[in-house]
């Protein structure tokens, strides 16, 4: 990775984005909260606008209607000396009067004010004005005089929206301005609050998950919590896993190197030298044994990756059956050994698995059998698919049993329950525990069932293939 990629993957500052996030939302709600008080200001001020302009055009039309003339004069007389233009209209949209301009006036017969008061006694409009930010409401009322029927109108010039806005605008601005101090100010204040817990968490990651500041941390606590605990826990197997390896690599060494040296000083009699050199012979292969175990582990541990995972891809349908019968005989020649009678029953099952993995479960729970087994002892191997549709393989014997205490800890590393039996038939302390392992990278679950003194019965189910 370039340094360019490197610097563009950098995470981004918390604070940072917290920070203008805030004051975005600050300056929306500034603009929103002006654009709807200016809209709601405007639209009530025409309100107030319209409804003035009414109430003066039904006072000037009733003025002018009592004085019973129909002369313009008498309604220029009454118009008020305001802003407000006040118009007299005929029926034919002749301009009689108006109180802004002498200059003649063109027809108004065509706005749609004295179009509708001519038809219906009054109406109104809003026209543009010459400027943009300006608007003009025009009320009309129709008058009967003895001169004939006529239009009084009064209109006003009012600021539209445009108008109010730009009247706004300083205040606008000086707000947005204003707002924004605060709501730097605020979000710096408020980020501080809320990333501060978050670096004092990571200060102190034992108690992480009691810490917690925020409820959303929790699952990150947890995980953080789960992964700490997980790594101290493989790093003390780690390191009791090494001190037992070093511990069993070194009772057989001292052996041999004890038994060599006899011999390599000639302290050794010539007729012992044979029975001597047997127990190298046996010490070295208890070695071979232990070596291949731990080799065995440790390439189960790099498949496993130090966490129970889902089946690798690699995994295929392996036939329990034509496996039990396999084992079954290879397994033979040690039952004849310890007098042992080994038997199978072998029903169509099958497993999505690694076979030689399988073979070396089936193996190490086939041996354990018959090692922890009496001279005249009986082993079966069994392998079925269960009601449940689940294959299992299971292997029974009738031999000298486990304790009930012991039966949690048999799975682990180096725990025997008679460690000079195990020696003596050659165990290592790792069989079951590879055994575990297996399952575990099968999916498989393992029951236990054994007494003292009448049989063990170990079975793994498996998950449905
Ligand atoms: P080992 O190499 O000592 O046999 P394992 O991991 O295979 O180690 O087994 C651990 C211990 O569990 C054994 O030392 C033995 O005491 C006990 N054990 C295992 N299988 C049986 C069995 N079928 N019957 C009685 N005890 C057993």
């Amino acid at each position: 990775m370039s340094d360019e990629e490197r610097r563009a993957r950098r995470p981004q500052s918390m604070s940072r984005r917290y920070r203008q996030g805030l004051i975005l939302v600050g300056v929306l709600c500034v603009l929103a909260t002006l654009t709807a008080a200016t809209l709601l200001f405007q639209r009530s001020y025409t309100e107030r606008v319209d409804d003035t302009l009414h109430r003066l055009c039904a006072t000037l039309a009733a003025g002018y209607t009592a004085q019973g003339t129909g002369d313009p004069d008498a309604l220029a007389a009454l118009v008020p000396g305001t802003g407000l233009r006040c118009t007299l209209i005929d029926a034919d949209g002749n301009v009689l009067y108006d109180n802004q301009t002498t200059a003649p006036l063109p027809n108004h017969a065509d706005r749609p004010e004295v179009q509708a008061a001519l038809a219906q006694g009054s109406g109104s409009t809003i026209r543009e004005s010459e400027t943009m930010d300006r608007e003009t409401h025009y009320y009309a009322l129709r008058v009967d005089t003895p001169a004939g029927v006529q239009v009084v109108r009064v209109g006003q010039d009012v600021a539209n929206i445009w108008g109010l806005s730009a009247d706004s605008l300083p205040l606008l601005i000086c707000a947005v301005v204003l707002i924004l101090a605060g709501a730097a100010v605020l979000s710096w204040w408020m980020t501080r609050r809320l990333v501060q817990p978050i670096n004092r968490l990571a200060e102190n990651l034992d108690t992480i998950e009691a810490d917690v500041p925020y409820e959303e941390l929790i699952p990150l606590a947890r995980t953080v919590q789960s992964d700490r605990k997980l790594r101290e826990d493989n790093e003390t197997m780690r390191r009791e896993f090494t001190a037992n390896v070093s511990h069993e690599l070194k009772t057989p060494l001292t052996s041999i190197s004890g038994y060599a040296e006899l011999i390599e000083t000639g302290m050794a009699k010539s007729e012992d030298v044979p029975a001597f050199a047997g127990r190298i012979h046996k010490e070295a292969r208890r070695m071979i044994a232990l070596v291949s175990d731990i080799l065995q582990l440790s390439e189960l541990d790099s498949t496993r990756g130090g966490h129970p995972r889902t089946a690798p891809a690699e995994m295929t349908p392996v036939d329990l059956a034509a496996l039990v019968k396999e084992t079954a005989q290879t397994m033979t020649v040690n039952a004849r050994k310890a007098y042992v009678t080994l038997q199978y029953d072998a029903r169509p099952a099958t497993v999505r698995g690694t076979r030689d993995q399988l073979v070396e479960l089936a193996t190490n729970l086939c041996d354990n059998a018959i090692r922890y087994n009496r001279p005249g002892g009986h082993v079966e191997l069994r392998c079925a698919t269960g009601p449940d549709g689940c294959p299992y393989l299971e292997v029974a014997d009738n031999g000298i049993g486990i304790p009930q205490e012991s039966q949690s800890r048999i799975f682990e590393r180096f725990y025997r329950v008679d460690k000079s039996r195990s020696k003596e038939t050659g165990g290592t302390g790792l069989g079951l525990a590879i055994v575990k392992h297996i399952a575990l990278l099968h999916e498989g679950r393992i029951d236990l069932q054994s007494q003292v003194g009448t049989g063990t019965t170990i079975r793994v189910t498996f998950p449905k293939p």
